[in-house]
């Protein structure tokens, strides 16, 4: 793959992907933005019923090979609405409210509003909460404060907001200094970003394979089930692409593609993991095998459905997870590269 025309084009897609709110639960907006990036390729993709996005890649021969990312990310929920006006709020998927401390949020109405607020300390103030250093941070001594005149439940109610409503996190999406990238979401919009890359290069000649290639964007991976259904016939290696862990013992960095042999769930498939691990090396890609403690990626969830596959994960290194998360372009360009060469002779 040129990586002139593939990882500014790769670099593009996340930008979009990341700047569309797609907590788990509402995702409509960007199934259908995926469903457009694929078509643009020239695929012809297809959604599950509970809206996980899907396309062939090739024609191929023989037992299909199946690569998933996930498209839903963590984010919040109106729990109940306050006597003040304020909103009590639930977690959507696993993060320490602290991680959201004072970010812009959007909370997206059933009518189709979207009002900006704050997550931050009911108390937030330095010169008036001496406590504010150590209280513990949790939804009930945290709230979001929407950036509108209201100061009661009747006229927060009255704006069209209720339990239920869905609340998304700003991204604060900043290409940074010497090929960082920070962002939220990163995990796992950074390996959707390298599938549509991926398709691309498909849909030139510039990627292939001898077997048929499918990718599936879940949109339930965040509380579990991503996964577990919706998969086409004939199956029978899954490699699911999303973030590789970085931690003090850990060789995974940002710049890697990383390759977990092993995460809470158990180990990965041997045989598939190391070929990988095979074609990485050939080709001198800069990559890392590791353990990650307290990980469940989308394969678990097709296994534990009873998927009867070979399963892998790999991804780019992402940082701070869960929180103000940092990649790297050459751990995407990696982890494309890595497809790229395992496809070719898988
Ligand atoms: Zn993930």
């Amino acid at each position: 793959m040129d990586k002139n025309t593939y990882l500014p084009f790769l670099l593009d897609t996340l930008r979009l992907l990341a700047l569309t709110p797609s907590p788990t639960g509402m995702t409509a907006g960007i199934e259908r933005q995926l469903m457009a990036a694929l078509k643009e390729t020239g695929l012809v993709p297809w959604q599950s019923r509970k809206g996980a996005v899907l396309a062939r890649l090739n024609e191929g021969e023989g037992e299909g090979i199946l690569l998933s990312a996930h498209i839903d990310t963590l984010g919040l929920m109106v729990r109940s609405v306050k006597a003040n006006g304020r909103l009590r709020v639930t977690q959507l998927g696993g993060f320490p409210l602290q991680y959201a401390e004072q970010e812009n949020v959007l909370v997206h109405t059933r009518d189709g509003k979207t009002i900006p607020g704050t997550l931050r300390m009911n108390q937030p103030a330095v010169h008036f909460n001496k406590d504010l250093r150590t209280a513990e941070r949790n939804d009930e001594s945290m709230e979001v404060v929407l950036d509108m005149r209201v100061s009661s439940k009747e006229e927060c109610q009255a704006l069209g907001v209720s339990a239920g409503d869905y609340i998304s996190l700003d991204p604060r999406f900043v290409k940074s200094g010497d090929g960082f990238i920070k962002s939220r979401h990163m995990d796992d919009k950074a390996s959707a970003a390298i599938l549509i890359s991926l398709a691309r290069a498909f849909a030139s000649g510039e990627a292939s394979c001898r077997r048929p290639v499918y990718i599936l964007f879940t949109n339930f991976e965040e509380v579990g089930h991503g996964a577990s259904a919706g998969h086409p016939d004939g199956i029978s290696d899954m490699i699911a692409v999303d973030m590789g862990v970085v931690g003090e013992d850990l060789s995974t960095d940002e710049m890697k593609v990383s390759i977990c042999a092993k995460d809470s769930r158990g180990p990965y498939n041997r045989a598939l993991t190391g070929a990988l691990v095979d074609a990485a090396e050939k080709h001198g890609l800069d990559f890392a095998v590791d353990i990650y403690p307290f990980y469940g990626s989308d394969t678990d969830a097709a296994l534990s459905a009873g998927h009867d596959y070979r399963h892998a994960l790999i991804g780019p290194g992402v940082s701070a997870s869960h929180g103000y998360e940092r990649v790297h372009e050459d751990g995407l360009w990696n982890t494309l590269e890595l497809l790229g060469h395992y496809l070719k002779t898988a």
